[in-house]
């Protein structure tokens, strides 16, 4: 599982990221991520590209499920 690079923003910080928990929509395979991942995260079953960083609030392309928050 990606917990993606822990890197710091000067000038965004960011206190509403969360945990999140995305559904593959090929394959309906449930993974935990950030939902301000800031790398892109695939499914761990079949490979499909689940999330995809965008610089601020990341583009969900699953279901997310649910927020850990
Ligand atoms: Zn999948």
């Amino acid at each position: 599982m990606h917990t993606g690079v822990k890197k710091r923003r000067v000038l965004i910080p960011e206190p509403n990221s969360r945990f999140i928990v995305v559904s593959c929509p090929d394959c309906g395979n449930e993974q935990i991520s950030f939902d301000r991942a800031s790398t892109v995260v695939k499914c761990n079953i079949c490979g499909r590209v689940l999330i995809v960083p965008t610089g601020g609030k990341a583009d969900i392309k699953g279901k997310i499920v649910r927020v850990l928050s």
